[in-house]
């Protein structure tokens, strides 16, 4: 059984403490790794490494730290097949879907910022014949991450890309659910001898030595991504600290189906919003709403297609959804089938634990599950539940539907299908989420502001907005 380590200033190592903790498999149940339970000790070696990491780091020529990057973004890629099964059987997810999304964006993201930060600039003003200001950004010096258990790898680069390329030093915690691939990556920035010290790596439990990174007073700025609860607790830690904070938290996602949309692409990709990573994505549409002259025919033949859908191994390459993360998770997922029962609500298709044969046999599935009959004020349509569950609703009204979407404490993301496009904008300019797709969803461009509005979190990433998040403006006013 392997066990993972920690990675401080260049090196693999175990925890301070001896502890570990255990890591199962999500499809079959199994422990099949250790993690450290890293401490205080464990964070103050990493902090004592960024520190002394930083000078060389920070003040190294822009185009050498871009190449260290594209180095690193090049290792992940030659290593794409090995972290696709890694995170297949760390997460649960189908091995298809981690090729093509984890393991890809997780090169993209870094060779994304090591382009992006060559072309990062600062502005100047200017006051006529009288001064002109200029604005310095530096990097902040350390900076934290800590991202979820969804897309392991994927958040864990989307997070420190920037960070990194901006020219700051990093101490980054991984879920402790799904550690593998980050551990993974710290092997990989050792093979390509990365610079000791500048990006450092501890696993262990979000309580311990995640509450301890957000407090410890050394660190400037976090990049978190979780729950909504996470982060209202960790803002109230930080905020105090007046530390810089990115809050990337949880969504209820609308989609808006209007009688007018490409009815087959529409299905299509509907589906996908609802049950792509097993709805284990912040972005999934799991509140579907389908205007009344089209809601039968679309009911039937969504329901028909999630019926068809392969529940399976995720090491099977036909698997088009996998086990759900954990036990707990699990449990989570069928108390809200339990509760959507209790509210009224009709199961049209789904709605258990599913049971496979061999390997599988103890490992966390549920089916995918539909249901209609739920009003908009329920917790089943209010609270975020993050796996294979979503709602069907009718609307009547461009403003129904407008309310209907707008009508829960999140803001994340949404998506809207109609061909009339005059519409569409109306709808875009009223929806209240920081992402809203129209006749497409997860169509994503690195450069665009990423993030949610209300309980969905504060801040954005993606692009520039990142580098700007990573660096502290400082204004230089001369006068003439
Ligand atoms: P979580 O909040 O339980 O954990 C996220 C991370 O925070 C983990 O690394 C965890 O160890 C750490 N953590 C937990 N308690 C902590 C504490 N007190 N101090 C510091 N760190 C702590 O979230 P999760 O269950 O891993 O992930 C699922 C959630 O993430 C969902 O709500 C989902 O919507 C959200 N999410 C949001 C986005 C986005 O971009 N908005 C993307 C992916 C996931």
């Amino acid at each position: 059984m392997e066990m993972l380590q920690n990675y401080i200033n260049g090196e693999l190592l175990p925890p301070a403490s001896g502890a570990y903790l255990d890591n199962p498999e999500p499809a079959t149940g199994k422990v099949y790794s250790s993690i450290p339970d890293s401490d205080q000790r464990d964070l103050d070696a990493a902090i004592k490494a960024a520190q002394k990491a930083l000078p060389q780091w920070r003040d190294m020529p822009l185009e050498e730290r871009a190449q260290w990057l594209l180095k690193l973004a090049d290792a992940v890629a030659e290593a794409s097949e090995t972290l696709a099964r890694a995170e297949a059987i760390d997460n649960g997810k189908p091995i298809a879907f981690a090729r093509t999304v984890d393991s890809y964006r997780a090169a993209a993201n870094l060779r994304f910022f090591a382009n992006a930060c060559t072309q990062f600039s600062s502005e100047s003003h200017s006051m006529g014949n009288e001064a002109i200001n200029y604005t310095l950004r530096d990097p902040i010096g350390v900076v934290a991450t800590i991202s979820p258990w969804n897309l392991p790898l994927y958040l864990f680069t989307w997070k420190i890309a920037p960070a990194l390329a901006a020219g700051n030093t990093v101490i980054a915690k991984p879920s402790e659910i799904t550690p593998m691939t980050a551990y993974l990556f710290a092997k990989l920035c050792q093979e390509i001898e990365f610079p000791a010290g500048v990006i450092n790596i501890l696993h262990g439990r979000g309580p311990s030595i995640g509450q301890a990174i957000v407090e410890h007073p050394a660190i400037k700025a976090i990049s978190f991504t979780g729950g909504t609860a996470t982060g209202k607790h960790l803002a109230a830690t930080a905020a105090p600290m007046f530390k810089k904070l990115s809050l990337e938290l949880g969504g209820k996602n609308p989609t808006l189906v209007f009688a007018d949309c490409d009815f087959e692409t529409t299905l299509d990709n509907v589906v996908r919003a609802a049950f792509a990573n097993q709805g284990q994505i912040c972005l999934c549409g799991s509140r579907i709403y389908i205007e009344r002259p089209i809601y039968d025919r679309f009911k039937k033949a969504f329901v028909e297609r999630v019926k068809a859908m392969q529940l399976g191994d995720p090491l099977e390459e036909s698997t088009q959804l996998g086990a759900l993360v954990s036990k707990a998770h699990m449990e989570k997922v069928l108390g809200y089938i339990d509760l959507a029962k209790q509210e009224g609500g009709n199961i049209l298709c789904g709605g258990n634990r599913h049971q496979l044969s061999g390997r599988c046999a103890d490992g966390y599935f549920v089916e995918p599950t539909v249901i209609e009959n739920l009003p908009l004020n329920c917790r089943t349509n209010q609270e975020e539940i993050f796996g294979p569950i979503c709602t069907l609703q009718p609307f009547d009204t461009d403003a129904e539907a407008l309310s209907f979407a707008n009508g829960t404490e999140y803001g994340l993301a949404t998506s809207v299908w109609s061909q009339n496009i005059n519409r569409c904008h109306q709808l875009a300019k009223q929806l209240d989420f920081g992402i809203v797709w129209i006749n497409t969803w997860l169509m994503r461009d690195l450069r665009t502001p990423f993030g949610g509005m209300k309980a969905s979190g504060v801040g954005r990433e993606g692009g520039l907005e990142a580098l700007r998040f990573f660096t502290e403006p400082k204004n230089v006013c001369i006068k003439y």
